[in-house]
């Protein structure tokens, strides 16, 4: 008999769970309460690195003015952007990949219903008052946007990662609650057009849980580029004096500024889907789930931000994927230890596997591998020579355990180290390897150079 399996949630653990399930011969229904494609196609990585681009190009556009023999001509060039017509392209990009998603479930013959699901029990869900049993479930449901106290309370004053994305203009002046991969990427963007940013961090640094030497040469180059860092210092009120909004921080000292953006984390509110009506308990960091099956009790499964593994979008994909095999009785596992990790910032801050810090804690000797990417002759003629790449050998094995890129385009670069650790090659046949010359990829092979 064909499987009926029901995901909920069509992000980017959802859905191509669903598109796996149906290749595999089952019979899938597909639930999303908001849009196709998730936070990361509409509120995330698709919306932000479109940003980003459009950031990037008007600053690069103002650096060649260094080349021009009318250097003003450059920065006024850079002074007409046009925010609107960014975000429209913004929104074209989304539109655009929403549509494609929404081909391949049908040509996948996936029954995709837009509503809010909720389980009934552990063999059927609810969506419009309709109810449709399953064999087995996916939860994918994703995260939302976090407001720690006293900011909650004044949610329509304030913007968070998903809805910066409806910011009309760009603010003179914007504080960003939290250092993290998303509130140091927002940075980036704003910086680059223009706004004054303030970062507000409690903990000691910016993208605290990247290597030492990776945080150092972002701080470096925000301090550089006029992104103020108050690091160590926590954000504990907020005061409105008409446009301008004042953050109070805990030592006292007060941050202003026409917008706020906080991006201090996501949270999990399962409050529509009720799991427990299935037996399955939750809490805002969400749902237990078996780390390579991602099973959560005999017929359903979590994946993706919902199970708290790796909030990241391909980590969700991955994720979706095993677990649709799973159900359709195939050996498959994921692994967590083999999921890369990319900053979109300039420099770009990209890592695999173990840090120094980390392999310190599993008590692993490492010998360490290292190329500034000044010495590089591409990222030379490029003038992009922030940053290095460091590859970590294990001591005794030889192999590849972590590797960390600093710099132009390290978000790729990444992938030429994760496909070395896959294939468990070692230290020394990385570096047998034939690079392009000149690439910034060569600063991989040349960090492992005796
Ligand atoms: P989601 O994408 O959150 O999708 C879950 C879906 O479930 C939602 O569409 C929701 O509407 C639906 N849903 C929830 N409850 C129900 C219900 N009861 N019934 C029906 N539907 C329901 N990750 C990266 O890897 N790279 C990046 O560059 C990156 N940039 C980011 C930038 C920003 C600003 C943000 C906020 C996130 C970014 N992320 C990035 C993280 C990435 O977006 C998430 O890890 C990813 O979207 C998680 O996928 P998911 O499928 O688990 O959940």
């Amino acid at each position: 008999m064909t499987k009926q399996i029901v995901i909920i949630g069509a992000g980017p653990g959802g859905y191509p769970a669903a598109l796996k399930a149906a290749s595999l011969g089952a019979q899938v229904t597909l639930i999303e309460k908001a849009q196709a494609g998730g936070v990361c196609l509409n509120c995330g990585c698709i919306p932000s690195k479109s940003l980003l681009d459009a950031a990037h190009r008007f600053e690069s556009v103002r650096k060649a003015g260094a080349l021009s023999s009318v250097p003003e001509l450059a920065e006024g060039f850079y002074k007409t952007f046009d925010f609107a017509k960014i975000q429209t392209r913004r929104q074209n990009v989304i539109e655009r990949l929403r549509r494609g998603l929404l081909s391949l479930f049908k040509a996948a013959k996936i029954n995709y219903i837009e509503g809010s699901a909720s389980f009934v029990s552990d063999k059927e869900i609810t969506v419009n008052g309709q109810t449709i049993a399953f064999d087995a479930a996916i939860i994918a449901a994703g995260s939302k946007a976090f407001y720690p106290a006293p900011f909650d309370k004044y949610k329509d004053k304030l913007f968070d990662n998903s809805n910066i994305f409806t910011l009309q203009n760009v603010p003179a002046r914007l504080t960003i609650i939290g250092g993290g991969v998303i509130g140091c990427e927002f940075a980036c963007i704003f910086n680059a057009l223009g706004c004054k940013v303030t970062i507000v961090e409690m903990l000691p640094s910016i993208v605290s849980a990247e290597d030492d030497d990776s945080i150092r040469v972002l701080k470096t180059s925000f301090e550089k580029r006029g992104i103020k860092l108050l690091t160590g210092r926590g954000a504990k009120d907020i005061q409105f004096d008409g446009n301008i909004k004042k953050i109070v921080l805990d030592d006292g000292s007060i941050v202003e500024s026409e917008e706020v953006l906080v991006a201090v984390g996501r949270t999990v509110d399962l409050t529509e889907l009720k799991p427990e009506a299935a037996g399955i308990a939750w809490t805002r960091k969400g749902i237990v789930a078996d780390p390579k099956t991602l099973k959560v009790k005999d017929n359903i499964y979590a994946v993706g931000d919902v199970n708290g593994l790796c909030l990241l979008a391909h980590a969700a994909t991955a994720q979706g994927e095993v677990a649709a095999e799973v159900i359709m009785g195939h050996n498959a596992a994921y692994n967590n230890d083999l999921i890369p990790k990319a900053i979109y910032t300039w420099p770009e801050v990209a890592s695999i596997g173990l840090n120094k810090k980390e392999a310190a804690a599993k008590s692993i000797e490492v010998k360490t591998h290292k190329f500034f990417m000044l010495a590089n002759g591409r990222a030379l003629t490029q003038d992009e020579t922030e940053g290095f790449t460091q590859i970590l050998e294990d001591a005794q094995t030889g192999k590849i355990i972590g590797a960390q890129i600093v710099g132009a385009s390290a978000a790729e670069l990444i992938h030429i180290p994760l496909v070395a650790m896959h294939a468990g090659m070692s230290a020394a046949d990385l570096h047998r390897v034939v690079f392009a010359h000149p690439t910034i990829a060569e600063s991989i092979k040349d960090s492992l150079n005796k």
